[in-house]
């Protein structure tokens, strides 16, 4: 068992780490919400059938009322349809302001129904229980909820932290592969900017069984150092920006493929190796750095690179026809597990990509 605080005055809480903490759930939530009556538990149609009956006897033993709400998987659900459906199950259900929101599954769950608990009733409580590993380590833990847009993605949304967040290590048992890996791109990016023994060890586990028998230990590096730099800087106006490493032009990948060919970790992965690779002239031993990065993104099925057109990384870095705009800060590496922020030219950028 794992206990980590997020140190953010007010508004701090807990993530606890455990295998099968989902059972124990009644009690810890009762500890963050004495006064709470009805849980409106969020989750989706692919984590609903496998954990949702469970969380639900959890709750309920702890003196909760308690209502399932099952959204379709995927990201289409992240809009403002189910958003306004929510709205309305929830108040049927008698939602309060004294009670509480708890998302139950992947980032989509939690951005969804964490931008739910932040506007219903001008914002009720709201519980994190992350079930991908992407979620586990990255999303669930910061504050950040949101819907899509036609405009984009993530345009709606809103800094809410969660009162308590639980991890059940043993979901991801029931992961595939793919969405596994996904969630890996992450885990390896916080090696890469914030702690090399860390990111030795994910070289020498060897793969997903492996990571799996210190799953805790992971977890836990990985949410005490997304925790530190969101304590930093909770609205992300500064130093949250080095865990866009990999990111920048991961998002070209993702923006190319339409969101669909690729993965979000996949795109960050091949990210990760593009930047160190325009990088490399002003980084000491680049290649070793870049031999080490490319060799742990192969263990985890992570591709190293993604065809694209500069069209896409235009899109994705905001520079416009004429070559204008803002400069950008691009996240690189000084060595492994100490990153530096880079800033440039938009047309810059391009160029040093178009010689990738
Ligand atoms: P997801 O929520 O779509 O989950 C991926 C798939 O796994 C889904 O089909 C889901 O049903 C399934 N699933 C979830 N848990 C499972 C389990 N234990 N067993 C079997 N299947 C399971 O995707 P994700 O990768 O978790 O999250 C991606 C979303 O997170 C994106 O919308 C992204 O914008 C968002 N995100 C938010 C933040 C943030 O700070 N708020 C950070 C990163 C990503």
């Amino acid at each position: 068992m794992k206990l980590l605080n997020v140190p953010l005055g007010e508004r701090a809480y807990n993530i606890h780490i455990e295998c099968g903490i989902l059972d124990c759930a009644g009690e810890l939530c009762r500890t963050v919400l004495p006064g709470a009556s009805r849980l409106a538990v969020v989750t989706d149609s692919n984590v609903g059938p496998l954990y949702g009956e469970r969380l639900h006897t959890a709750l309920e033993a702890a003196g909760f009322t308690v209502m399932v709400f099952t959204v379709p998987a995927g990201e289409q659900s992240k809009c403002i349809e189910q958003l306004g459906s929510l709205y309305e199950d929830f108040m049927a259900f008698g939602l309060t302001r004294s009670d509480a929101v708890v998302a139950l599954g992947g980032g989509v769950v939690g951005d969804l129904a964490g931008f739910a608990a932040a506007t219903i009733l001008r914002g009720v409580d709201f519980i994190q229980i992350p079930t991908t590993l992407l979620a586990q380590v990255d999303s669930s833990v910061g504050g950040k909820v949101a819907i899509d847009l036609a405009a984009g993605k993530n345009l709606a949304g809103a800094f809410w932290q969660p009162k308590l967040v639980l991890m059940d290590p043993e979901c991801l048992t029931t992961l595939s592969d793919r969405i596994f890996c996904d969630g890996m791109a992450e885990v390896i990016k916080y090696g890469c900017i914030a702690d090399a023994e860390f990111f030795r060890k994910l070289t020498q586990w060897g793969g997903r069984t492996g990571v799996m028998k210190h799953i805790e230990e992971v977890l836990y590096t990985c949410c005490a150092i997304k925790a530190k730099v969101v304590a930093e800087d909770e609205r992300d106006t500064g130093a949250r920006m080095i865990l866009n490493f990999g990111h920048t032009l991961g998002h070209a990948y993702e923006l190319a493929y339409h969101y669909e060919t690729y993965t979000h970790g996949q795109a960050v992965a091949a990210g990760m190796v593009a930047v160190l690779r325009i990088t490399s002239s002003a980084t000491a031993n680049a290649e070793a750095l870049l031999t080490a990065v490319r060799n742990v993104l192969r263990l985890y099925d992570l591709p190293e690179e993604i065809p694209c057109g500069m069209e896409d990384y235009a899109a994705a870095i905001g520079l416009d026809k004429k070559g204008t705009g803002d400069p950008i800060t691009l996240i690189g590496l000084e060595s492994l597990g100490t990153c530096r922020m880079i800033r440039m030219q938009k047309a810059e950028l391009l160029q040093m990509v178009s010689a990738l």
